[in-house]
């Protein structure tokens, strides 16, 4: 019989209201348990770790993604799927980080959550865990048919790090516009065979060095000089600078040469533009020409989430600046696709 870990970190899903401050509040899993007596009934066996704090996941951090590593790293051999329950705020940052630190995955890493306490008479998070835990038990051949970590929520599975949160209101909580979904549930679980990424290599191994030395440059016109040094002269190796368009900044002399001499001293620049759908271009127009030129590295088509969380990875294996930009460039999970 197929073994399924599902690890609690706390979200809406397993929230209730506090009579008393009206707020949200997590409960226990135990209590989750007795609102789905479904779980019962799948043709599997379920374990469960729970966290000791349950977290409201914007208190989520690189400490809790390592914790996260480590459980998969503990249980790999044991079981043939994680379903991970976390809060939608955060989840496309620990889908996103998790998919670097777990190099060669060949076991599905599900995250979901939902809109809804689980309590809630029109919740979603019933079809969100017990389709999650259908995915992660779905093999074909004896093999997982999602070796990758990803996001389940409202009939869709996203890739972790090409998805992120675009409506706090709507059960469709994610969208993954640059990548297509990697299975939609209907009557059928329907798998997009040719969008899931296969390992290359046997060897699982679980990379736990993560900097959080990163900082980002958000662009506007009328930024400030001030604004931007200060920014680019923060104590950190890395910075994801948000552009215009297909990856474009403005050409005025004053904020070339900052850039130019943030990459001077050492730091890595990684361009990721504003827009949720396309990818940069460095060089395609005059404006981001010189952006290539001095060694911005180029982010493509990479969620914000992605971006950061790359660059946390890449700043934890690498010193060498020229090695991150390289890497920053190469599609290592499937997050960027190189036009
Ligand atoms: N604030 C919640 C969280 O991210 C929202 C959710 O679970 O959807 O933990």
């Amino acid at each position: 019989m197929n073994q399924i870990l599902i690890i609690y970190t706390g979200g809406t899903i397993g929230m209730m209201t506090d009579p008393k401050t009206k707020a949200l509040k997590p409960i226990n899993f135990e209590q989750i348990m007795e609102n789905v007596p479904e779980l019962e009934k799948l043709n599997c066996k379920i374990l469960v770790h729970s966290f000791e704090q349950i977290i409201d996941s914007s208190n989520m951090n690189p400490e809790i993604w390592c914790e996260l590593a480590h459980l998969i790293r503990d249980n790999y051999d044991n079981v043939d799927g994680f379903v991970i329950l976390h809060g939608s705020d955060t989840m496309a940052f620990t889908a996103s980080a998790l998919s670097f630190m777990l190099e060669n995955l060949a076991k599905p890493v599900i995250f979901t959550g939902s809109q809804l306490p689980i309590s809630a008479i029109r919740t979603d998070a019933k079809e969100n865990l017990m389709t999650a835990i259908e995915i992660a038990k779905a093999k074909k051949h004896d093999r997982a048919r999602v070796p990758e970590v990803c996001i389940y929520f409202d009939y869709k599975l996203f890739r972790g790090n090409r998805a992120f949160k675009y409506n706090s209101s709507k059960f469709e909580a994610f969208r993954s516009p640059n990548y297509p979904i990697l299975a939609e549930s209907g009557v059928h679980l329907k798998f997009s065979l040719n969008d899931i990424r296969q390992p290359t290599e046997d060897h699982f191994i679980v990379h736990s060095d993560l900097a959080n030395d990163v900082a980002v440059l958000k662009l506007y016109p009328g930024i400030s000089p001030k604004v931007v040094e200060n920014i680019l002269s923060a104590d950190v190796r890395g910075i994801v600078m948000e552009t215009f368009g297909a990856g474009n900044t403005t050409t005025d002399q004053w904020f070339i040469d900052l850039l130019k001499n943030a990459i001077n001293s050492g730091k890595v620049i990684l361009d990721i533009s504003q827009c949720k759908v396309g990818t940069v271009e460095l060089g395609r127009y005059e404006t981001s020409k010189e952006l290539k030129d001095m060694g911005v590295a180029n982010g493509y088509d990479m969620t914000y989430e992605a971006a950061i969380t790359k660059m946390m990875y890449l700043l934890g294996q690498y010193k060498e600046p020229a090695v991150i930009k390289e890497l920053l460039e190469t599609d290592l999970r499937g997050e960027l696709t190189i036009s």
